[in-house]
């Protein structure tokens, strides 16, 4: 019989319940888990491929110095000694890590640990800084804590749902399939898509906006506008509740600047005002579109402004709901693993916070002041002031904006390493130490996924070689640099038992994040833990507590605040570079492609690097369907396959940010995207880069 484990996805940010089945001869099967409350049995095709992803070939299967295979106390020695040299000779802030929303929680929980704690310096930054920070950023501003107050369910109980800037078919698409299910059984639900190109999840959309890249403030300042002029703002909510209103309505804009700004056709855009004023469950979920831009923060907040302004929070099927990307990038925010965050949702500008933390982590030092986000991080490696840098599951040198530039800045660190399954990334062939991880189905953790729903990731393979867990590693090197009490751990479940006693300690310090009820929880338990949403404090179940369903938020006089938002200019291109790239994901893809590229299975999607761009626009610059296309910008060119389809706007591309060199020569699309930012959160923009475009002939 096969021996069954129930463990969750390690994609995206929907966090599905997968049961893996290991065979009698080693064959691993995975299936839905039709408990577990995110995905009820469905899986998507990534997620259905999951077991083809997990061969040994490429792994790591031993530590390596400078290319040589060397034993784990070598290695670690190393490490211990390097950080701790460089930080002796230049200060705690001379030594970086950069992590993924990939580590579970309690790998991230360590590393934030051990550098803010122990080092004494905020630089610990993610690859999720490119995925939802601005939404953390606008959350914090709006709310007063990063609180994402949207459950799966509210999609289905919507009688709108808006998704501006995502492509929820490609890239969550469980929820995607719980979404077009809802409106199959009530076709009442309208569903209205926000986003310069037709994509897949237009085709359930009643109303496609294909607004021009960028516009979203403008778009939903005209609709705050026009709630106020149609009296459809609850006066009585916003009197009781908020802060900032006149403010916001001062900077919103008119229905002609709206129409102007955005390219809508005036039919369009009265519409989706028409259905947003007229629906009272609207849920307005966003993603990628929304956060990759230098305005992120601000379109968080003119989505956020509108639900405040109607009072559409706090109840069911309604409400604003950021996606996140990743399957841990929720997981990460809980336990600070962002530079400008303290564990458990606490401020590191925050005095009272930072002394409650160190007190808990009886920690030497704290962190006093935001460290390095992930641009800025690669700046200071480039300038030679981070002496010390551990990567950990993550290939920044293929999906960080501007990537060529990345990728020196490693290459000339003076001490990196690198913590992966795989050997040949394009990251981990920089490494001075090269430590091998284990990987999905051989690690033990939690990941939390968009909906705040805490899932173990159970181990039901060996771990191959010598690999050993991200947090076992963070720990031993902890020791060796002389904090052996703080980091004696002997498993994930004593992590998890302190992040979660942290959460609560003194009463709450971390205001809405809150687990306390699992802060005394034994390895039986923790292995038998089923999904749960937070917070969870001690002493009260699941299901008790709806986020601000009492109009209660967390600024200290306890309202939200209008954040008055003004619209920036958009349109970068210029006669030189006359299209706006915009860059995402495609359907059977993750990331960089160490994973899912080894599935021929989900190849036979889109086999090869692609551009999509409009039939005239390929007419005009000469580009035939299924030619190349090179794209330039000024910071280097790729060479991809065309795609010619009127799903494209017109003097736009998009191409997909997966493929790297191992897979195909110049097809690194973030190396044409420049290191810009928004000012609040550090999210790069990755969805609007001016680039020139032409027939590729080969030199
Ligand atoms: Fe995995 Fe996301 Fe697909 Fe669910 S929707 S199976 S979490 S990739």
């Amino acid at each position: 019989m096969p021996v069954e484990t129930k463990t969750t996805c390690p994609y995206c940010g929907v966090g599905c319940g997968v049961i893996a089945a290991v065979g009698e001869d080693g064959a691993v099967s995975v299936r839905g888990d039709p408990d577990h409350p995110s995905n009820y049995g469905r899986l998507c095709s990534k997620g259905s491929a999951l077991a083809e992803t997990i061969d040994l070939d490429g792994r790591i299967l031993h530590p390596e110095i400078a290319g040589r295979q060397s034993t784990w106390d070598e290695a670690l020695d190393l490490v211990a000694e390097k950080f701790s040299a460089a930080i002796a000779e230049h200060g705690p802030d001379s030594v970086a890590f950069y992590v993924s929303g990939q580590l579970l929680t309690e790998d991230y929980y360590v590393a934030n640990k051990l550098m803010k704690g122990f080092v004494g310096s905020a630089n610990i930054d993610t690859n999720s800084r490119l995925c939802m920070s601005s939404s953390v950023a606008g959350h914090r501003r709006a709310f007063g804590a990063d609180t994402v107050p949207g459950t799966y369910e509210d999609l289905e109980l919507a009688d709108l749902v808006v998704l501006a800037g995502s492509n929820l078919a490609w890239c969550h698409p469980v929820l995607y399939q719980r979404l077009a299910a809802a409106k199959a059984r009530r076709p009442g639900l309208k569903v209205v898509v926000i986003d310069p190109r037709r994509t897949m999840t237009a085709d359930i959309a009643d109303l496609h906006l294909a607004i021009r890249p960028d516009t979203d403030v403008a778009l939903f300042a005209g609709l705050f506008s026009h709630l106020v002029k149609n009296g459809a703002v609850d006066q009585n909510f916003i009197a009781a509740h908020t802060m900032g209103f006149s403010e916001a309505f001062a900077a919103a804009v008119s229905f002609p600047e709206a129409l102007e700004r955005t390219g809508l056709p005036a039919m369009q855009l009265r519409e989706f005002y028409r259905l947003f004023t007229a629906s009272e469950k609207v849920v307005t979920c966003y993603s990628q579109g929304v956060n990759q831009s230098s305005s992120g923060t601000d379109k968080v907040n003119a989505i956020l402004n509108c639900h405040l302004a109607t009072g559409r929070i706090g109840r069911p099927g309604m409400g604003p709901f950021s996606l996140t990307g990743q399957p841990n990038a929720m997981g990460g925010r809980e336990v600070g693993g962002l530079a400008n965050m303290l564990a458990a949702h606490m401020e590191i500008e925050s005095a009272e916070d930072r002394d409650r933390v160190q007190r808990f982590w009886q920690a030497p030092r704290i962190a006093e002041k935001p460290g390095l986000k992930a641009v800025d991080l690669f700046c200071a490696v480039a300038e030679g002031r981070i002496r010390a840098l551990w990567i950990m599951a993550t290939n920044p040198v293929v999906s960080m904006p501007d990537a060529d530039a990345v990728e020196a800045a490693i290459r000339a660190c003076p001490f990196v390493v690198v913590s992966d399954i795989l050997r040949e990334t394009d990251t981990a062939r920089h490494a001075d130490v090269l430590l091998p991880s284990r990987g999905w189905g051989e690690k033990d953790g939690t990941v939390t996924n968009s909906e705040r729903r805490v899932s173990r990731q159970r181990a039901f393979l060996g771990a191959p070689g010598e690999a050993r867990a991200d947090w076992w590693q963070l720990a031993e090197v902890g020791r060796r640099m002389g904090f052996a009490r703080a980091f004696a751990y002997d498993g994930a479940s004593g992590i998890f038992a302190e992040h979660a006693a942290l959460s609560a300690f003194e009463n709450g310090g971390s205001r809405d994040f809150d687990i306390g009820t699992h802060a005394g929880i034994g390895p039986v338990a923790y292995d038998a833990l089923s999904p749960f949403q937070w917070p969870q404090p001690a002493g009260r179940g699941e299901g008790e507590t709806r986020f601000f369903a009492n109009g209660g938020f967390y600024h200290p006089d306890g309202r939200a605040r209008f954040v008055a938002v003004m619209p920036a200019a958009a349109d970068r291109t210029d006669a030189a570079y006359p299209f706006t790239l915009n860059t995402g994901r495609i359907r059977d893809q993750w990331h960089t492609m160490t994973r899912s590229g080894k599935s021929a299975r989900l190849s036979t999607h889109i086999a090869e690097p692609f551009a999509e761009l409009h039939p005239r626009d390929a007419l005009e610059i000469g580009v035939v369907p299924a030619g190349l296309v090179e794209i330039e910008s000024p910071r280097g060119s790729v060479v991809v396959r065309a795609l010619v389809t009127d799903r494209q706007a017109r003097g736009s591309l998009f191409a997909p940010m997966h493929w790297n060199d191992q897979f195909a020569a110049k097809a690194r699309v973030d190396t044409l995207v420049p290191p810009l930012t928004d000012r609040i959160s550090g999210q790069p923009a990755s969805k609007n880069v001016a680039v020139a475009a032409r027939p590729f002939k080969a030199a």
